[in-house]
């Protein structure tokens, strides 16, 4: 072949190649990580070099899924169809809000209402993290307080019916369903042959798998006082999902005072006391997202007796006065980068 027509010949498959890698998304180079808006924050996957686009499209195709089925703020998710039936009929829900409703209701149950997923009435009167928020008058809380009662939610497991039995109630996943997300993500990715990821969910962090064989990641534990602080402490830790609800993801601030989004049920307040936050360590980032929200309203000795009820599970309490408590089975795995924070002696501080 003439010189002129092999290096055509050489371009045509140059460009056949190239057309075919288009098509091919496994032909791609293989993208670092991919972050999306999702579930009303950031939501980062990162597979290190080895996913392939089509293993992150299905990821994030996932989370979206999730958001259009338990949103509160949709009308035409689950969430928003059951609560705008609320004191009036039974509304068939999917599989995965009935999982996701389920162990929120026996969470609300082992934390004495803590934890509560019909603390909707009052999320949206404070509306904090909206164009709305602000603090309400205590009359209208003690009237939202009326319709927050987890023992009023009928849901029947096998045909997927949920009733609320009052008007005006309202169902909200918010301290759950992000974990449900990540646990669905990394098994959807595990189906695909990774075994090797991080999912960060807003903060609601998931690792899979080791950093590198026999090397576990280090997740860092931010500064609680602060938004988009800097970590204060650091963990060491593979295979499992690391949760932490604080003061410093949503609030807003009146008259000096700093009103956050973890409700008390019993005040219909923000929870109020001592801790600043609460990390939780599980194996599923489900049971590590309900334990941090109910932890953090039952403080820190009630809040470690309830995580101590699910095997496996471990909790670091950090306090206004910076002391870091960690239940024993993380302690050794921490390490402080802060000097002005302080590890406490478990269960009764040393001061
Ligand atoms: P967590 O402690 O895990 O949860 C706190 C949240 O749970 C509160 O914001 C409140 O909603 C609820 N809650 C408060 N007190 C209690 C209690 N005692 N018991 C039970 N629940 C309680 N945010 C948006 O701004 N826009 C959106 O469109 C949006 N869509 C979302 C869709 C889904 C499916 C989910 C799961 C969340 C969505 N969010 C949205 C919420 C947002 O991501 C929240 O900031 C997040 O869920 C709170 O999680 P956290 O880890 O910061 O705190
Ligand atoms: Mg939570």
């Amino acid at each position: 072949m003439p010189l002129a027509r092999r290096r055509h010949a050489r371009a045509a498959t140059v460009l056949v190649l190239l057309a075919a890698c288009l098509a091919l998304p496994s032909c791609q180079k293989s993208p670092p990580s991919r972050t999306e808006f999702a579930l009303g924050t950031v939501c980062t996957v990162n597979l290190y070099g080895k996913g392939s686009v089509k293993d992150y499209d299905a990821a994030f195709s996932r989370l979206r899924e999730i958001e259009a089925t338990m949103s509160a703020s949709l009308e035409t998710s689950d969430i928003g169809r059951i609560n705008a039936a609320a004191g009036k009929e039974a509304v068939k829900a999917k599989p995965d809000t009935v999982k996701v409703l389920s162990f929120a209701l026996e969470t609300a149950r082992a934390s004495s209402g803590a934890f509560d997923p019909t603390v909707g009435p009052v999320v949206r009167l404070w509306g904090i993290g909206t164009d709305d928020e602000r603090v309400p008058a205590t009359a209208e809380i003690e009237n939202a307080l009326v319709l927050v009662n987890h023992e009023r939610v009928a849901l029947d497991a096998v045909s997927g019916l949920v009733y609320l039995e009052d008007a005006g109630m309202r169902l909200d996943l918010g301290a759950i369903a992000k974990g449900f997300a990540a646990d669905e993500v990394a098994g959807i990715l595990r189906e695909r042959g990774i075994s090797r990821a991080i999912i960060d969910l807003g903060g609601n962090i998931l690792c899979m798998g080791t950093k590198a064989p026999g090397v576990p990641w280090s997740i860092g534990i931010r500064n609680p006082e602060i938004s988009h602080g800097e970590p204060v402490l650091s963990i060491q830790a593979s295979d499992c999902s690391v949760v932490t609800s604080g003061v410093y993801e949503r609030y807003f601030e009146k008259d000096g005072k700093r009103y956050h989004h973890i409700i008390d049920p019993k005040t219909g307040r923000p929870s109020d006391g001592e801790v600043l936050s609460v990390t939780i360590i599980a194996r599923e980032s489900m049971t590590a997202d309900a334990l941090s929200t109910a932890a953090f309203v039952l403080g820190r000795k009630r809040g470690l007796a309830l995580v101590a009820t699910y095997p496996g599970a471990e909790a670091i309490f950090i306090d206004r006065d910076k002391r870091v408590f960690a239940s024993d089975g993380i302690r050794k795995e921490l390490k402080l980068l802060d000097p002005s924070y302080t590890l406490a002696d478990w269960p009764e501080p040393t001061r």
